[in-house]
C-alpha cells in the first residue's frame, strides 16, 4: 500500500481490520499527507492548513471512530459571517425541520437586500426539490455560475453567499466549479438533514488524529514505514509483480493499493500500462486548485469566536487556533485562509502576510492593538483537484483493469469533491474491491446522513421539478 494520506490509512486499518497483513509505504516521516501538522523550525506544530469537516462526512466520522480520534472533533454549530461593512449573519438551525432549518438566518443574513435573499431562498428550494438528484440535467457540464444565472441571483448574492460558501467548499471559483459539485454541497450540507451542516473542527494537531492508525495496523502484524518513497510499480504479465525502492530494493505483495495524489501516481505507473490504459491515460486531464494559509502569532488576545467566515475580502476564513486547540491559550495564534486562491501564487510570502493582516485588523479591531510576532505562510499550490465541468469523467475507479493494482485517493471516483471525506470513501471503496476480489465482499462504505422532514419527502417523489 503507497501512500499514508487520509485514503491510505482508512483503507490500510479497514483491510488490517479484516485480517489483511497490511504494509503501508509513505514517503514523509509523517502519516496524514496533506491533511497533516508539521513543526517549524522553531518547534511550533501547525497544521499545513486548517481542516474542517461537517456534519454529513459520514465515513470520515466512520474513520476518525475506528482508529479513536472521533472525540478529538469539537463540533460547533454557530456559524459567524462578517462583511465588509460590519454586518454580522448568524447562521444556526431553528427548530424548523429539514430543509428549512436554515431559512430564518438566511431570512435575517444581513449583508444582501430583501429581494436577493428570497431569491437565494427561491434557489435552494429549487436544489432541495431535485432530492439530491444533482447528476443529471442543468447540473452536469454547467458552471456553478452560469447555473446561479440562470437561477436569477445578482452578482452580490453570489459573491457574499454562493461564493462565501461554495469556494471554500470545493476550492476552486465559480466559474470553473462543475454546478453538480455547487448543488451537492447545498444539498448534502444545508438542506438534506439538520445537522448536515455543523463544522467539525480538530482539538488536537492534525497529525495526533492519526496516532490509532499505526496501531491498528501493526497489532494485526502489519507495518507502516515512513521515510519510504516508492520510486515506481514494476508490471509482468500484465499485474503489478512490486513496487521498486531506493537502493534497487524491491517489496512485493498479493494486492497493491496506490494511494497518492494523482500527478505522483501518473509517475508510479509503469508508463506501458498509462499508454495503454484509457482509465490511466484520462487522469492526466485534471487540474488542480491552490489554497493558501497564514498563520498570524500576536503578542496578545485579539480574538473571541472560535472562526469566522470573512466576505468582500481575499481572505475566505479566520480561525482562532488558540482557542481551537488544546492548550493553545485564548486568541493569539489565528490562522487565515483562502481557497482556489490562484491571486496569490506569484506574489511573495511578505506581500500575503501584509494583505492578510490588513485584513485582519479590519475584521477584528483588537489585532490593531496587538503585536505581530512573527507570521508565516503555506502555499499549497496542488491542493486538490479541480472539480471542473466534465472532470467526473476523467476520475478512475478504485479497480484497474490489472487484477492485483487498486487506487485510491480524493481525486478517484467517488462522488465528492476533493476532500477528506472523499479520500476516506475512496480508501474504503478500495477496500471492499480488494476483499471482494479475495471472494471476502463486505460494505465498508457509511451511508450519507439520511434525508428528514420534506426533504426526504422530494428524496422519495421521483417526479423532476419543472423549475429545475
Ligand atoms: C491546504 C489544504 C486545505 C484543505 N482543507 C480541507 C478541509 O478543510 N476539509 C477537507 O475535507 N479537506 C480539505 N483539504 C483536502 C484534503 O486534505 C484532501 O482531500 C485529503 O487529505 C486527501 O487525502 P489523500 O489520501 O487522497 O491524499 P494525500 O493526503 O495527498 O496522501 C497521499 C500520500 O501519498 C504519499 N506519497 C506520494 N508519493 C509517494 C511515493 N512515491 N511513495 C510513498 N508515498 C508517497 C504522500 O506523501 C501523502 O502522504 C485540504 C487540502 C489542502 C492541501
Amino acid at each position: 500500500m503507497i501512500g499514508a494520506g487520509l485514503a491510505g490509512l482508512s483503507s490500510g486499518v479497514a483491510l488490517a481490520e479484516a485480517g489483511f497483513r497490511v504494509k503501508l509505504l509513505e514517503q514523509r516521516p509523517f502519516l496524514g499527507g496533506r491533511a497533516s501538522s508539521y513543526s517549524l523550525p522553531d518547534g511550533e506544530e501547525i497544521d499545513n492548513c486548517q481542516h474542517v469537516t461537517l456534519g454529513c462526512c459520514t465515513n470520515l466520522d466512520d474513520f476518525y471512530q475506528r482508529v479513536g480520534a472521533l472525540g478529538k472533533i469539537a463540533r460547533y454549530r454557530r456559524l459567524i459571517f462578517i462583511d465588509s461593512r460590519g454586518h454580522r449573519a448568524v447562521v444556526d438551525a431553528s427548530p424548523l425541520p429539514a430543509p428549512f432549518h436554515l431559512a430564518p438566518s438566511l431570512a435575517f443574513y444581513p449583508s444582501l437586500s430583501w429581494p436577493e435573499r428570497r431569491r437565494i431562498g427561491e434557489a435552494m428550494l429549487s436544489i432541495a426539490r431535485r432530492g439530491g438528484r444533482n447528476n443529471d440535467g442543468d447540473a452536469v457540464g454547467c458552471s456553478m455560475l452560469d447555473w446561479l444565472r440562470t437561477h436569477r441571483q445578482s452578482e452580490e448574492a453570489i459573491s457574499r453567499f454562493w461564493s462565501t460558501v461554495l469556494v471554500s467548499a470545493l476550492n476552486e471559483e465559480l466559474v470553473r466549479m462543475e454546478a453538480r459539485y455547487g448543488l451537492d454541497v447545498f444539498w448534502k450540507a444545508f438542506l438534506s438533514a439538520r445537522s448536515g451542516y455543523i463544522v467539525g473542527i480538530p482539538r488536537v494537531p492534525l497529525g495526533e488524529l492519526y496516532e490509532g492508525c499505526r496501531a491498528a495496523i501493526e497489532q494485526r502484524d502489519g507495518e507502516v514505514i515512513c521515510r519510504a518513497a516508492v520510486r515506481g510499480l514494476n508490471e509482468e504479465d500484465c499485474r503489478i509483480s512490486g513496487v521498486a525502492m531506493d537502493g534497487g530494493r524491491q517489496y512485493s505483495a498479493d494486492f497493491y493499493l496506490l494511494a497518492v495524489p494523482h500527478e505522483a501516481a501518473l509517475k508510479l505507473l509503469p508508463e506501458r500500462i498509462v499508454a495503454s490504459e484509457p482509465q490511466f491515460r484520462q487522469i492526466r486531464n485534471l487540474q488542480v486548485s491552490p489554497i493558501t494559509s497564514v498563520h498570524f502569532w500576536f503578542d496578545r488576545d485579539v480574538m473571541a469566536e472560535p472562526f469566522v467566515t470573512v466576505l468582500d475580502r481575499t481572505t475566505q476564513w479566520i480561525f482562532n487556533k488558540s482557542r481551537l486547540s488544546e492548550g493553545r491559550g485564548e486568541g493569539r495564534y489565528l490562522q487565515s485562509v483562502i481557497s482556489a486562491s490562484y491571486g496569490l501564487m506569484q506574489r511573495s510570502r511578505q506581500e500575503i502576510i501584509n494583505l492578510c493582516l490588513g485584513e485582519l485588523q479590519q475584521v477584528l479591531p483588537e489585532t490593531r492593538k496587538a503585536r505581530l510576532v512573527k507570521a508565516t505562510v503555506v502555499k499549497e499550490t496542488a491542493a486538490t483537484f479541480s472539480p471542473q465541468p466534465g472532470s467526473d469523467r476523467w476520475r478512475p475507479s478504485q479497480r484497474t483493469p490489472l487484477p492485483n493494482l487498486f487506487l485510491a485517493g480524493d481525486w478517484t471516483a467517488t462522488g465528492w469533491p476533493a476532500t477528506m471525506e472523499g479520500a476516506v470513501r475512496s480508501g474504503y471503496l478500495a477496500a471492499e474491491a480488494i476483499l471482494s476480489a479475495c471472494g471476502e465482499p463486505k460494505c465498508l462504505l457509511k451511508p450519507e446522513l439520511p434525508a428528514e422532514g420534506l426533504a426526504l419527502y422530494w428524496v422519495r417523489n421521483k417526479r423532476p421539478d419543472p423549475s429545475n
